[in-house]
């Protein structure tokens, strides 16, 4: 009841506005041809813009540039005295809160207290979800189903949107090669191309057809650009990055994102070369908002504008502000350095005021797309309708039934049979609900996951199950091993739950080492003295060593750190309800010290030699790994034509068939290579992916339509795409097809 009434309030508030403020609606009454141009919901948006900006000071314009962060605990009792910190003009928000009602009211002192009535924008990281969580981003990658990935964006848009969020923080679409680095859990793996699709497919899941609709809300590319080639893994470091290796590595994703529509990008922590992202003129303008014409805004990654002064290219706040809003940055996140510096900046000119103009209209121009002039308050729903709804939760179940890797799978040990006795579920992961939700899990709540235990228990009705904990994630209390070797002794399977805790990946969680911490290693040597099959279950946020773990280990399922859905995927492939058929976008590299090991690296002088003498060349499972609980069968790739001119398509077909009487799903990945090219270009590169169902005993013809320009060129260190004539390989799996590209 308490809830209805305050629903009601909230509703009734809305209402009054629209009656009347001059801001909030247009009253049936008002004629837009009586409305100034800015008010006008039928004015084009640019006019609309161009208006407000003329009726602009310099201090409300530079206002529209900051944004700044309002802390987690406000509630409506602590919100007057929060809100006199904030002053009505302020451009954006980060909401740290899920309450609308709190965000009509900061909402409602924008546009009645401030002279021109301009709405603020409410940011927050809504980056696996906002209260149904989904996977991972990684893990994400792994389902190699861009469109499942868009739909689940799409609901997270819809679930942040009625909670009074407006903009979101992602997608982060950083190529990451390195598993110390904490952040490779929140991108797309080691692959531009990869990143790119699912850059397009989460751009267009929370972006919607029309930025406007009650359901979409604003994506953020970020963090642009190069952030993922922190050196040594390490977080907040410099990244060492070639034009080249710019062009053709760390671009192309923020490039396809852009593409796609992306209303915003962050400008990220790294510097490049010497140049740091956020003070740097050639990424921000001249590539950003030049070349590719993006016409949303740049803002910075938290403090990054501060932080100038870190790296040692500015020596005082002024310094660093002229610096980055020159360089393009447009909006200032958390700092407060262009509320203090960009006006005086100005008076000074030293920046000028076309800059700053250029810079808000970009903030009003979404503000405006996103409708918020004309509908700045959130309809406040009952909470029952607005989280964890049905169908959220059954897509983050079939996302996370897609992510699940099946790494290793001796003598078909898996799936489990129904009617197996007994089955004992041991070690740190096993009965947790927390760290399952992964980092950045937003309003995600333990309480609302299933664990990997109590799923294996409600999923082998027919079995005994026997649980023990074994051990921590870390430290050296070796106390519960008895215990779990005694619940081991008892059952025919032997369940061992490992993984990292959800604060090890994410922001500022580098690593030096991949493995996980030794005691759960020798829990897992321990039970396997036993001499019973072992299926190890893994969650984590980056790729591990599992080079001692292995060998010990007869299956091995990779869940990542799945969302709120947890255990109950897993518990379908252990019993074979789900065929897994994720497959690994970030290779698992042997160890730590085979560190950056990719599938794409370029070709070196002497390919056979050079690598570490005391380990084997090999990565433990590459690019694209993941068994099935199917046989696929590959037939011959088959091409149109071998002679081509670069001006004709072609298409490549290949035949695969299910082999097996269990239905599943297969993902054929398409490389490409450049045997001779002017420059020295990658292994093979991945140029196309698609995922089919493929029912058992019947095969699917699997194309690939070849452009030679977007399939065979390659970037220069200017970033033009450059077509050379002469042989190309075509390679599925370890089939290829030679191809003559003619002049
Ligand atoms: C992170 C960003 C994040 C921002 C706002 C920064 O520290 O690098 O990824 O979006 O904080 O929370």
């Amino acid at each position: 009841m308490k809830k209805y009434i305050k629903y009601r309030k909230a509703i009734i508030a809305v209402i009054g506005f629209c009656l009347l403020t001059e801001f909030g609606c247009v009253s049936s009454e008002e004629k837009s041809s009586d409305l100034v141009v800015y008010k006008n919901q039928e004015a084009p948006i640019d006019d609309r813009v161009k208006d407000l900006l003329g009726r602009m000071t310099l201090e409300e314009k530079v206002y529209q540039l900051n944004q700044v962060a309002f802390g987690k605990h406000m509630t409506a009792n602590n919100i007057g005295g929060e809100m006199d910190k904030v002053s009505p003009l302020i451009g954006s928000i980060i909401y740290v809160n899920q309450d609308p009602n709190l965000r009509n009211d900061l909402q409602k002192k924008a546009m009645e207290q401030s002279r021109l009535g301009i709405p603020i924008i409410f940011a927050n990281d809504i980056i696996h979800g906002f209260k149904t969580i989904y996977p991972i981003s990684l893990a994400q990658a792994c389902s190699w189903n861009a469109e499942l990935v868009e739909q689940a964006c799409a609901m997270a848009a819809k679930e942040s949107k009625v909670s009074g969020i407006d903009w979101t923080f992602s997608p982060m679409v950083d190529v990451a090669r390195d598993p110390r680095w904490g952040r490779v859990a929140e991108g797309y793996g080691e692959d531009p191309y990869t990143n790119a699709v699912f850059s397009k497919a989460s751009v267009k899941g929370y972006q919607g057809n029309d930025l406007a609709d009650e359901n979409s809300i604003a994506a953020c590319l970020k963090h642009y650009v190069g952030y993922g080639a922190s050196e040594g893994g390490q977080d907040y470091i410099y990244t060492e990055i070639s034009n080249q290796t710019l062009w053709d590595t760390y671009l192309p994703s923020f490039e396809a994102g852009v593409n796609a529509g992306a209303a915003t990008v962050m400008s990220g922590f790294n510097d490049i070369s010497g140049v740091p992202a956020s003070a740097n003129h050639y990424t921000l303008t001249e590539i950003l908002k030049e070349k590719w014409e993006m016409d949303g805004f740049v803002v910075s990654d938290w403090n990054s504008v501060k932080q100038l002064i870190n790296q040692g290219v500015a020596s005082s706040d002024k310094e660093a502000t002229l610096k980055a809003i020159n360089a393009g940055v447009d909006m200032d996140m958390a700092d407060r350095l262009y509320l203090d510096h960009i006006s005086d900046l100005v008076k000074e000119n030293k920046v000028s005021l076309n800059r700053v103009d250029d810079a808000v209209s970009r903030v009003l121009n979404l503000k405006f797309q996103l409708g918020l002039f004309d509908k700045p308050y959130v309809t406040v729903t009952p909470e029952y309708n607005r989280y964890l709804l049905p169908e959220y939760i059954s897509t983050a179940e079939k996302l996370a039934e897609e992510t699940m890797v099946l790494l290793k799978n001796s003598d078909n040990i898996l799936p489990l049979n129904n009617k197996v006795s007994s089955l004992a579920v041991i070690g740190p992961m096993a009965n947790n609900q927390e760290d399952l939700l992964g980092s950045w899990s937003a309003y995600g709540d333990a309480k609302d996951v299933e664990s990997i235990y109590k799923a294996i228990e409600s999923e082998f009705v027919q079995s005994k199950i026997f649980y023990a904990r074994g051990c921590d994630f870390d430290g050296n209390d070796s106390a519960g091993y008895t215990e779990a070797i005694n619940v081991a002794r008892k059952a025919e399977v032997v369940v061992v739950c490992l993984g990292e805790k959800k604060s090890w990946s994410g922001e500022n969680a580098s690593r030096s080492t991949i493995s996980l911490p030794k005691i759960q290693e020798d829990l897992l040597l321990k039970l396997s003295e036993l001499g019973k099959p072992i299926v190890l279950l893994l969650s984590n946020g980056r790729p591990l060593d599992l080079s001692r773990l292995a060998p010990l280990s007869d299956g091995i399922i990779e869940l990542w750190q799945p969302g709120v859905v947890g255990g109950k995927p897993v518990a379908g492939i252990l019993s074979g309800r789900i065929n897994p058929s994720g497959k690994l976008a970030m290779t698992f590299p042997f160890s730590t010290g085979q560190v950056p090991i990719y599938y794409n690296m370029r070709k070196k002088a002497r390919p056979t030699s050079g690598m570490y003498q005391d380990i084997t060349k090999e990565p433990l499972y590459g690019f694209t790994h993941g068994l099935s609980y199917s046989n696929f069968k590959y037939g011959d790739l088959k091409s149109s034509k071998t002679n081509l001119r670069k001006d004709e398509n072609l298409i490549i077909e290949i035949p695969v068939t299910n082999a097996s009487d269990v239905d599943g799903a297969e993902v054929v990945h398409w490389f490409i290579s450049d045997p001779v090219c002017s420059i020295s270009r990658p292994i093979k590169e991945l140029k196309f992916f698609e995922k089919k169902s493929i029912k058992a005993g019947t095969t699917e013809v699997f194309e690939f339509h070849l452009n030679p320009i977007r399939d065979l060129s390659f970037v220069d260190s200017s970033g033009n795409k450059i077509l050379e004539s002469g042989e190309y390989h075509v390679s599925v799996g370890n089939q290829k097809i030679v191809i003559n590209l003619l002049d």
